[in-house]
């Protein structure tokens, strides 16, 4: 089923999604797509090569790089068994779920103009495709997706840690498995690490839910699972989905001057997601179980990478599963995509016990995403630093904090001590030290500066035109800005060609001068977010936002994993307060087969609910199961068709529920983020709300997966 709002919510989708680009963007907005001088190799008509200065700031990052520790090339290597053949892996639904195709140019060369070099440094080591030996009885599948699926051998079969994404890319990467070592033993059991996507999402391609409910297949993950599963891209889910355009650089085609890989692996496959609740949580701090007849000590680490996380270590092999706590990678404290800020000095602590519970004789360790570390030299070594990347990246920003620096200067202050800047594993491919050292400041101070002038500051685009008018007008703007630019001054040239777009979202010359000055910042930078962000944006002010639709359907096991109060909640947030001044109501909904009841109110142009409560005298009684609840969440059935078929029964004025449908917005994420960036010509076919009909209100308006 596609549906209109299903366009940029799937887009990972990233074969669809180029495809989507070249034949909307330019179609959609030809009078912007000038042939003007395009740079030879670079993917749009507008695009520049990297300047001298950038070109000078790459040469001199790379002299600052501890280029000579190859140890990283050395471990990706290691245990290699057999290369995965297709560099395409199609999804079911018919187009490419992955693409190994389009980075293929990173190996071409050494050295890249238009990349920093440390990036191209990660995206290269990402570029193993294979299965590889961790030890004997422990396996990886690597490069099929963002993350890695492992495989460590129990009594009767295959225990699986982190099944990637999607189920197409989980079944190729157990083919390949088999056909090499997997001894034709079954999966006897599941290990989810963690509450994001790419590390449970393609479970459904390697096992039956038949067989997971009947006992036969354990699913093992940390306590509060599902809750968190979904509940962490729900409230601000339509944003998040928007900012991965940026973030993820969802709409650059993979090139030298476009998207490069995104540090933690290459991309996010595009196949059929899913989710299956599992059956056994770990509770305790610290708890100790057999797995298929492996002992397995179990770690929650809840508030670090996820906002709940577990590692694992398995004492008979002295190996070490540290999930995605401990990576190849500085990682995200504040995600670009948008999120909670995480818990530095938690996470740091994590490590540190897993480092004096385990890592003192673990002789492996492996993780969610890159490769393993082998011998406990190296083991410690790699602890010891993720340790104190995030502990001092806690103190030092709260040090300076302390000291006045405010959330506007400390990523011109705050650095990683040279002595973690050598070591490649505390580079900043996921998070990098200027956004996490922001974010650090967020979450102990809040957004504020402290400086009356912020405090309720005028929106962009209401003070731009004073700023312009005082700036002399546009033109000395243009003139100004440009010379910024050509002295290779250009965040100095952002500061003031930002404002007159902001000010003048229709002045193409500025947007196109805008766009080069980004596109340089992109080039210069280590961290792929950032990288993305800058090269994003640069697309967007060139080629205005794609309008169009993708053909993806949504999955069902997510609206599943979404508690009834989490869709309440939803709706009010959904709901445009503006338009249900002057209503008043009460409903009481009970559903029958979970037991729930809430009392739902609208009063003063707010929605709440109350779990657990009913109403004395509701104006309307809606009694509905939970399972067929779940119908009209996805989509699937109408609230009407419920109580026309007698799924639903409704007691008091039923006219409540289409007052409340009235008022329902459905959110479109194509909104503008750079001003004057909406394309004008709308693609036939997109069936917009109130165009061509509206879906069901009650729908929840499902997310994709975000990964991490
Ligand atoms: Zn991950």
């Amino acid at each position: 089923m596609t549906t209109r709002r299903q366009f940029m919510v799937s887009v990972p989708a990233a074969a669809a999604t180029f495809a989507l680009a070249d034949n909307f963007v330019f179609e959609a907005a030809p009078a912007r797509a000038q042939q003007i001088d395009p740079l030879k190799g670079h993917f749009h008509p507008k695009g520049k090569a990297p300047s001298k200065f950038t070109i000078e700031v790459l040469e001199k990052a790379k002299a600052t790089l501890p280029l000579a520790d190859t140890r990283d090339f050395e471990e990706q290597k290691k245990g290699f068994i057999a290369p995965m053949q297709d560099l395409k892996i199609m999804a079911d639904a018919g187009h490419v779920a992955w693409d190994m195709e389009r980075f293929q140019f990173l190996d071409a060369k050494d050295d890249f103009d238009s990349i920093h070099p440390s990036l191209h440094r990660i995206s290269r080591l990402n570029n193993n495709y294979g299965l590889y030996e961790v030890i004997p009885g422990i396996y990886q599948v690597r490069g099929l997706d963002l993350s890695d699926i492992s495989f460590v051998r129990g009594k009767t079969g295959w225990i699986v840690f982190d099944p990637l994404v999607s189920a197409e890319v989980v079944r190729a990467a157990w083919k390949l498995f088999q056909d090499h070592v997997g001894e034709g033993l079954p999966v006897s059991a599941v290990i989810h690490s963690h509450t994001h996507g790419d590390h449970w999402g393609g479970v459904r391609g390697l096992v039956d839910e038949a067989d997971v409910r009947s006992g036969k297949i354990p699913i093992i993950a940390p306590v509060d699972f599902m809750e968190f599963t979904v509940s962490e891209n729900v409230y601000a889910g339509n944003a998040m989905n928007r900012r991965l355009f940026y973030q993820y650089g969802l709409l650059l085609p993979a090139a030298p001057h476009g998207y490069v890989g995104q540090g933690l692996g290459q991309a996010v496959s595009a196949g059929a997601t899913g989710l299956i609740a599992p059956t056994r949580y770990v509770e305790k701090d610290i708890e100790e179980f057999e797995v298929d007849g492996v002992k397995m000590v179990f770690q929650n680490t809840p508030n670090t990478e996820a906002p709940r996380e577990m590692n694992t270590y398995i004492p008979e092999m002295k190996a070490l599963w540290m999930a995605e706590n401990v990576t190849a990678t500085l990682h995200n404290i504040y995600t670009l995509r948008g999120a909670q800020i995480r818990d530095p000095l938690g996470w740091s602590k994590y490590i540190g016990e897993a480092l004096y519970r385990f890592g003192l004789e673990a002789e492996v360790m492996f993780a969610s995403h890159h490769w393993p570390r082998w011998g406990n030299d190296r083991v410690q070594e790699v602890l010891r630093g993720q340790r104190d990347l995030y502990a001092h990246m806690n103190n030092q920003v709260l040090h300076l904090a302390n000291q006045g620096v405010t959330i506007n200067e400390i990523h011109n202050v705050y650095e990683v001590p040279k002595s973690l800047q050598d070591k490649w594993f505390c580079r900043g491919y996921h998070g990098s030290p200027q956004h996490n050292a922001r974010g650090v400041i967020q979450r102990y101070l809040g957004f504020w500066d402290c400086n009356p002038a912020t405090l309720i500051p005028l929106s962009p685009r209401d003070s731009a035109p004073l700023y312009v008018e005082m700036m002399g007008g546009a033109d000395k703007i243009m003139v100004r800005g440009r010379e910024l630019h050509d002295e290779g001054k250009y965040l100095l040239a952002s500061e003031i060609v930002d404002r007159l777009v902001q000010a003048e979202p229709d002045n193409e010359a500025a947007k196109d001068l805008l766009a080069d000055i980004f596109e340089q910042l992109g080039y210069q930078q280590e961290n792929p977010g950032l990288r993305n962000s800058f090269l994003a944006a640069a697309y967007e002010l060139r080629s205005g936002i794609p309008q169009g639709e993708t053909a993806s359907s949504s999955s069902p096991d997510i609206i599943r994993a979404m508690s009834t109060e989490l869709f309440l909640n939803f709706l009010g947030i959904r709901m445009d307060s503006r338009k249900a001044e002057g209503m008043r109501f009460t409903i009481n909904l009970i559903t029958p087969d979970t037991g729930e009841k809430f009392l739902v109110e609208l009063e003063n142009a707010t929605l709440t609910n109350i779990s657990g409560f009913l109403a004395d005298k509701p104006d309307l009684t809606l009694t509905i199961n939970r399972s067929d609840l779940e119908q009209t969440m996805t989509g699937a059935k109408t609230l009407d068709a419920q109580i026309a078929e007698g799924n639903a029964k409704v007691e008091g004025d039923a006219s409540i529920l289409k007052q409340l449908a009235s008022i329902m917005v459905d959110f479109d994420p194509r909104f503008e983020i750079m001003p004057g960036t909406k394309a004008k010509t709308e693609v036939t076919g997109y069936v917009e709300s109130g165009i061509k009909g509206k879906a069901d209100p009650y729908e929840a308006i499902p997310r994709q997966t975000i990964a991490e």
